[in-house]
């Protein structure tokens, strides 16, 4: 084999392994993010409906449809502005090849028994509190907006974060593996109308940023006492504390991972 045709097989598999791996970032953010989904329903229905009308030679619909796809590339960036950003940033701080460290089963129970600690105290005190566990997807620049904690995961560290009238007891803390790294972070609100009127902005910070990222969100609710769990662009909403156990293991663990026996010692407690 010849350099050339060497070098020449190689651009051939960067190619493949970039559209490669377009593709698999395109469909990850589609399982995730509700807005993709109604994005790709649309352009499934303007293509139908494209199809459709050069089928059955419909002159005017045809017009307004070629027009609509003149436009689109623009109206999605506009958008899809956010989104787009998020996406620059996290390529940007190449998050995407960075391999977090993952916790062993035993850190991840004892830091998953320290947060339910934390919200079954907070509830009892009839505070509220939003706690976001970062997975896959980075909330750096949610972080940067905050204020900075670091410390090791502890229930009291955030049942004192929650209580009231301390100052950064407004909006949510934001965990990165084992570490409580900033509180007082702010969420872009869910416009879901799947959400019940009943919930305000809290739990609308929870579920929007459930459907922006992978993360998993923790609300205790001030006014009921009630806890909810908002991930992969879903609310589920008045869980028992065993419940809340079980999903934060569930979702946290590395895949296949999960002891029967953590999830037996949750529901016989
Ligand atoms: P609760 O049941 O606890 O009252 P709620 O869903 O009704 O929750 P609100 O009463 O509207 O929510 O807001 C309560 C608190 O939620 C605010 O004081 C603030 O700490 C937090 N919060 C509101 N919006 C956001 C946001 N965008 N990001 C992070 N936290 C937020
Ligand atoms: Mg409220």
């Amino acid at each position: 084999m010849t350099i050339e045709s060497l070098s020449e097989l190689i651009r051939k598999l960067v190619d493949v392994l970039l559209v490669w791996a377009l593709f698999y970032f395109i469909l990850k953010s589609l399982r995730k993010n509700m807005k993709m989904v109604m994005l790709f329903k649309g352009i499934l229905i303007i293509a139908l409906t494209k199809v459709l009308s050069s089928w059955l030679d419909l002159v005017t619909i045809g017009y307004f449809i070629d027009y609509v796809i003149e436009w689109a590339p623009l109206a999605l960036i506009v958008i899809f502005q956010p989104e787009i950003r998020n996406a620059l940033e996290q390529l940007g701080r190449a998050q995407f090849f960075r391999k977090k460290k993952s916790l062993s089963l035993s850190e991840l129970d004892k830091s998953i028994s320290e947060i339910v600690n934390a919200a079954d105290y907070i509830r009892k005190m009839r505070m509220g509190a939003l706690i976001v566990i970062e997975r896959d997807n980075t909330l750096a620049n949610y972080v940067e907006k905050a204020q900075k904690v670091y410390a090791d995961i502890s229930g009291p560290l955030l049942a004192s974060i929650f209580f009231k009238n301390n100052p950064l007891h407004d909006g949510g803390v934001i965990i990165q593996g084992d570490k409580i790294v900033c509180a007082g972070a702010v969420f872009p609100t869910s416009d879901s109308i799947a959400i019940s009127k009943r919930l305000g902005t809290r739990h609308r910070a929870a579920l929007g940023i459930a459907e922006r990222t992978d993360c998993v969100a923790l609300v205790v609710s001030e006014e009921t006492g009630r806890m909810s769990i908002a991930m992969n662009g879903e609310l589920v909403y008045n869980l028992s504390l065993d419940e809340v156990k079980i999903r934060l293991m569930e979702s946290l663990a590395p895949s296949g991972q999960i002891l029967s026996n953590v999830k037996e010692g949750a529901t016989n407690e």
